[in-house]
């Protein structure tokens, strides 16, 4: 059993009693694996992420009177997966039609949340249908929702109204990274501005097309590993929703979206001028692994509720990463060494083409296999970029890592935390997309199969080659 802490004195962090397939897999597993399946290999341990689940709903229904929590479909929206979610009590949070599609077939009775940039007429008026709480982020949303309900009277969409509270979420040594950090959200694609009054003007349109606003929706951003950051961002959402109120408008909820962080999985937060001196040969602090801390954040919110009077309301959250990062390990293998005067590259089987988020700069848990075993991160000493498959220059895993010197083509590395943005995310860019196998220790089974050319070319338009 793993006992994840972190050293850092004041935060606390939700003990993982089941290890994940990460901590779990052993050498000769990880040998079995990638003979039996091939590389790279997506492997779930799907007891892990319901313990995950668990784990979640207890803090959430714990700390709130009432309480919803969706599964976060486009992070993770492997069938295996969402119907672990639904099966724990999770709803579902789709972000468009296909996704829309998916969760209805899994998740028949809900609650769903409807987000996304994109929301078709037809798609909108699947989602009333289904009693999906339809999150506003264009105007144009509702006007159709208008026309949908003169046509069809009966029927009661629930709106939310997407706010943006401009609140930078991240800290960091570089200080032009937060420079830009802040320019970027107070201007994000997502979301109406509560600060110059838009949102305000987005909860009058509703009103004056006949309609509801029952909800708040808000989705900060993603990987955000320290609470208390994420509770002052909220701070202007639960300001707003009072203001609302005290109006007359009957809000029942509040969605504060996903993003909530995970140890294993770290982005440098570097601007120009962060980049500026690593060129001069002058590293920036590196960035401390976190994990965000739900149970601290969960009744420091509510307190923040009740001190406006806000706790009869429910009170949702749509997590993805947090619950599925470390559900999933990716196994490679290693096609080549190629050591440079300044640099060694390790060039493994898979890269950005099944692991996208990585170009972010995020740096995640490693370990070497060869064919006598393990090797222990003592033999770690040589620096290296981890490279993929993909035929471009910026196809790079981690820029900067440790591996054993000895290690040599044929080996395997495993690569935490590939849970997340991952099956779902994949491109068929230069190579087919990978399979995932479920893995509990001793049982094995394919859940997601591997890409095959007949998959690719079936969209072409087809010619007789007899
Ligand atoms: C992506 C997304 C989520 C999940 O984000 P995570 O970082 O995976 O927790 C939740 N809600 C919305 C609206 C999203 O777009």
């Amino acid at each position: 059993m793993i006992r994840s802490q972190l050293s850092k004195g004041t935060t606390s962090v939700t003990e993982i009693l089941t290890p994940s397939p990460f901590h779990k897999i052993t050498a000769t597993d990880a040998a079995h694996l990638a003979d039996r399946f091939a590389t790279p290999l997506f492997v779930y341990d799907d007891k892990f992420f319901r313990s995950r689940c668990d784990e979640m709903l207890k803090v959430w229904n714990n700390t709130f009177a009432k309480s919803k929590v969706y599964w976060s479909y486009k992070t993770n929206y492997m069938p295996e997966v969402c119907r672990a979610a639904h099966e724990h009590g999770l709803g579902a949070d789709f972000v468009s039609g296909f996704e829309l599609e998916h969760a209805r077939r899994m998740c028949p009775e809900g609650p769903f949340s409807f987000n996304g940039p994109l929301k078709r007429k037809s798609e909108l008026l699947q989602a009333i249908e289904m009693g999906a709480t339809i999150n506003v982020d264009l105007l144009e949303e509702i006007d159709a929702i208008r026309t949908i309900v003169s046509q069809r009277p009966t029927l009661t969409p629930r709106l939310g109204i997407r706010v943006n509270p401009g609140v930078p979420l991240f800290d960091s040594h570089d200080t032009s990274f937060l420079e830009k950090h802040s320019d970027s959200i107070s201007v994000s694609k997502f979301g109406w501005p509560i600060s110059d009054g838009a949102a305000r003007i987005a909860v009058e349109k509703v009103i004056d097309a006949g309609l509801t606003v029952s909800a708040l929706h808000c989705h900060l951003s993603s990987q955000i590993t320290n609470h208390e950051h994420f509770l002052a961002a909220l701070r202007p959402v639960l300001d707003f929703a009072s203001d609302l109120i005290g109006q007359g408008v009957e809000l029942e909820e509040i969605d504060i979206g996903g993003g909530f962080g995970v140890k294993g999985l770290v982005r440098d937060k570097i601007g120009w001028w962060g980049q500026l001196r690593e060129r001069m040969g002058e590293p920036l602090p590196q960035e401390e692994s976190q994990a965000f801390d739900m149970p601290s954040f969960a009744t420091s919110l509510k307190t923040e509720l009740s001190e406006r009077g806000l706790e009869d309301l429910t009170i949702s959250c749509e997590p993805g990463r947090y619950l599925v990062s470390d559900a999933m390990a990716l196994l490679t293998r290693v096609v080549g060494i190629k050591r440079l005067e300044g640099k060694t590259w390790l060039v493994v089987d898979g890269g950005l083409n099944i692991l996208p988020t990585a170009s972010f700069g995020e740096r995640r848990g490693l370990r070497f296999f060869n064919h006598e075993g393990e090797f222990p991160p003592s033999d770690y000493t040589e620096k290296c970029s981890i490279g993929g498959p993909l035929c471009y220059e910026g196809d790079v895993i981690m820029p900067s890592a440790m591996m054993p010197a000895t290690i040599a083509a044929g080996d395997l590395v495993m690569i935490s935390d590939a849970g997340a943005y991952t099956v779902s995310r994949s491109t068929n860019f230069n190579q087919l997309r990978a399979a995932a196998v479920s893995f509990d220790g001793s049982d094995t089974q394919t859940v997601w199969r591997r890409e095959n050319y007949a998959d690719v070319f079936c969209f072409a338009r087809q010619h007789d080659n007899t």
